[in-house]
């Protein structure tokens, strides 16, 4: 599906009526750097708001040498952050950052988050975006398609 056909299914929302939002990233760190002033904007409207990190963050650094001390570092930076930014909930979900998983199994996690906070709109990568790096769309912007088709 192109990106005009997208839009006709789903138009650009007015982001100023917001109610319930929900953010997803591909690692701890990703929305705040990417979309902390639309963050911090939405909740000083009144909107409630959500992240959801689809991947652990254990890919982020080689400076500590230890994949589970830079899952609980990073983790710990978006609940810090999260909490500044005044966001209702951070969840994390446990896929291997760079690791082995199932784009199904992913998509479902991420649809059953999505149903249970039944937000007014979803921000997340653009899986149709055209960048120069030859690995994109990566497994998870594929997971999020999916779990807004499939399930
Ligand atoms: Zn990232």
């Amino acid at each position: 599906m192109d990106y005009q056909t997208l839009l006709n299914f789903v138009p650009i929302p007015n982001l100023l009526e917001l109610k319930k939002v929900l953010f997803i990233g591909p690692h701890p760190d990703d929305i705040e750097y990417g979309c902390g002033g639309l963050v911090s904007e939405l909740v000083g409207l009144g909107a409630k708001v959500r992240f959801l990190i689809v991947t652990d963050g254990g890919s982020g650094s080689f400076e500590f040498g230890n994949i589970e001390k830079i899952k609980e570092i990073r983790k710990e930076e978006s609940t810090q952050a999260a909490k500044y930014l005044g966001i209702e909930k951070v969840d994390i979900l446990d896929f291997p950052d760079g690791g082995i998983y199932s784009i199904d199994e992913m998509a479902k996690k991420i649809a059953k988050r999505i149903l249970e906070f039944y937000p007014d709109t979803v921000f997340c990568p653009d899986p149709l975006l055209e960048t120069k790096n030859p690995s994109w769309p990566f497994k998870y912007c594929k997971s999020y398609s999916k779990s807004f088709i499939d399930f």
